[in-house]
């Protein structure tokens, strides 16, 4: 099984897959450290719309470029607004959203592609992020998978829309689950438990009851709906790391009351 670790390059720590960048795919989760950014986004925030000043968000972001060997100009991101819409891009996207929100691809959450040197980029603070790669069609996909999109099966949407699209194979595809908010953090309110475990009556264990609340694995979820439409569990790299319980490494919406940065998710062919 594929395995994810820590790599460094100049002062920015992120995560990889050392058996996908051998295989000419370029992936990196990134941390909060290293970066420009100070107060509560301290310090590499990623993310332009959290009230952080622009020119440090951009500086930061082309810090992370620098991983790939690649310019700002070839990111492309989505808007991200909670829903499970899939963006089919191409090199015509490049640089969507790298500089400014509204250039942003509209209402989407998750992205995938087969051109080389662009960077699919989507962020994170709590939220889970999926990232697809097919070896074998060349092809590559994000997806933004907090508790909505979870609920709207953004990750199945992305795996329909690259076999659609790109002719992928679920049984091919690879996918990276990389640091969310932990079922240890993600208390939900009754009602919402509900709604879970009726809305997916078919996976067990999902909600967990202790000291009269509910947690919910939102990573279990995610990971047993992939594995529902065909993606081998051997396939899965799960990077089952808490956002909220790891205060050093990782923004967290829900830790930080809602004033906090983000990290990066970066996906993209050679
Ligand atoms: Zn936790």
């Amino acid at each position: 099984m594929k395995k994810w670790k820590w790599k460094k390059y100049k002062d920015i720590n992120y995560i990889g897959v050392d058996d996908w960048h051998k295989a000419g795919i370029n992936m990196a989760f990134s941390s909060r450290a290293e970066g420009v950014s100070g107060g509560p986004y301290s310090s590499l925030n990623l993310g332009l719309h959290v009230g952080d000043q622009r020119e440090s968000v951009l500086d930061n972001r082309c810090r992370c470029m620098e991983v790939f060997g690649t310019k700002l100009d070839s990111m492309v991101s989505c808007q991200q607004v909670h829903g499970n819409r899939v963006a089919v891009v191409f090199g015509e996207d490049a640089a969507c959203g790298a500089r400014d929100l509204e250039s942003a691809l509209e209402g989407y959450d998750a992205m995938i592609s087969n051109t080389p040197g662009l960077v699919l980029a989507t962020f994170y603070a709590d939220c889970l992020p999926i990232i697809f790669c097919d070896p074998q069609k060349r092809v590559v996909g994000v997806a933004h998978s907090g508790w909505k999109g979870t609920m709207g099966k953004i990750g199945i949407n992305a795996i329909c829309e690259m076999g659609k699209h790109f002719s992928s194979e679920p049984s091919d595809i690879e996918v990276f689950i990389g640091p969310g908010i932990g079922e240890c953090c993600f208390e939900v309110q009754e009602d919402l438990a509900f709604k879970v475990n009726r809305h997916f009556a078919q996976i067990d264990g999902i909600i967990n009851f202790r000291e009269n609340k509910y947690f919910w694995d939102l990573r279990l979820t995610n990971i047993k709906m992939l594995i529902s439409c065909g993606i081998q569990p051997t396939n899965i790299i799960n990077c089952d790391l808490c956002t909220s319980c790891l205060k050093d490494l990782f923004y967290s919406y829900r830790r930080d009351n809602g004033i906090t940065g983000r990290m990066g998710a970066f996906i993209g062919l050679r």
